[in-house]
């Protein structure tokens, strides 16, 4: 450990201490091995304070996702598994993986990945709004707990106008399927979106199928915002429920113009300021476009 406690500041070793104590107890609420929980929370943060440049220089060696090479923070916990494999001698996987995700989380993760993540989060130094909800739901359910951090930091991180990393975005999904039934359908999906919308207060929402219709997509939603603020605002909540859900973004267009147009393929959701919504009338142009077919037939 003394070896550890050498590769951190004195704020960060606190930190770890913080999440020792944090993963042992999530460990016995949980009927996970201490001694695992202890040791992989101990070496969770060890690459955490290496220069941006060690980090990407193992992210090449070691073959991470190069996608990390501008963001070589958020790879801390592979390098951290990289090395604690290289020159400390730790061979168990479990731990590894539990160090290697610390950050992101992923799909399926194990119970000791699960107690590392949000042990992390969760421990006696942090403080952000929301914590005392996450910790006090992880330790009464450990899958709730992960469910409702993943929504928080995936959240954060949008909200600071970044992209969440796309490991964490599958690891929310991954939790959020329902455990009978399989995969939402595409019906399924454009009714949370509506739901959502509607909850946030946008008017006048249309849900057109355009399953049977049309090769364009399946479902296209239509919402009016009060103001600009308001359709950015609708079009960012959208967005946050399809991340949860898993759907991938195709493309978003228009986020200064009083329409905003995100297309998820075969669910497409224009969100417009009322004005803007008179001038284009989409509703119209798919009536138009349904009668023509009718009269071709
Ligand atoms: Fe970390
Ligand atoms: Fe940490």
């Amino acid at each position: 450990m003394a070896r550890i406690e050498g590769e951190l500041s004195p704020k960060r070793w606190k930190h770890t201490v913080g999440v020792v104590k944090e993963a042992k107890l999530l460990a016995r609420l949980n009927g996970a091995d201490e001694q695992k929980a202890e040791l992989a929370a101990y070496c969770h943060d060890l690459a955490k304070e290496f220069s941006k440049k060690k980090n990407r220089d193992y992210i090449r060696s070691c073959a991470l996702p190069s996608r990390y090479l501008d963001y070589p923070q958020l790879a801390h916990g592979g390098v951290a598994a990289v090395v604690l494999q290289n020159e400390y001698n730790i061979q168990d996987e479990d731990i590894l993986n539990a160090v290697r995700y610390h950050s992101t989380g992923r799909e399926n993760m194990s119970l000791l990945e699960k107690i590392i993540y949000i042990a992390d989060l969760i421990e006696e130094g942090r403080q952000y709004e929301g914590l005392e909800a996450i910790r006090k739901l992880a330790r009464a359910d450990l899958n709730e707990g992960l469910k409702l951090a993943l929504t928080e930091v995936i959240a954060f991180v949008r909200q600071q106008g970044k992209e969440p990393d796309e490991t964490s975005i599958k690891a929310l999904a991954y939790l959020q399927r329902p455990e009978k039934g399989g995969q939402m359908d595409n019906k399924q999906i454009a009714e949370a979106v509506c739901r959502v919308l509607d909850d946030k207060k946008g008017t006048d929402i249309v849900m057109l199928d355009l399953s049977v219709k049309s090769s364009f997509c399946d479902y296209f939603i239509i919402v009016t915002g009060s103001s600009d603020r308001q359709v950015r605002t609708l079009s960012e909540e959208a967005e946050e429920k399809l991340a949860q859900l898993g759907v991938p973004c195709k493309n978003i267009e228009g986020k200064n113009t009083g329409w905003i147009l995100l297309d998820y393929g075969d669910v497409i959701i224009s969100v417009f300021t009322a004005d803007q919504r008179e001038k284009y009338n989409l509703e119209q142009i798919w009536t138009e476009v349904e009668h023509e077919r009718n009269q071709a037939l």
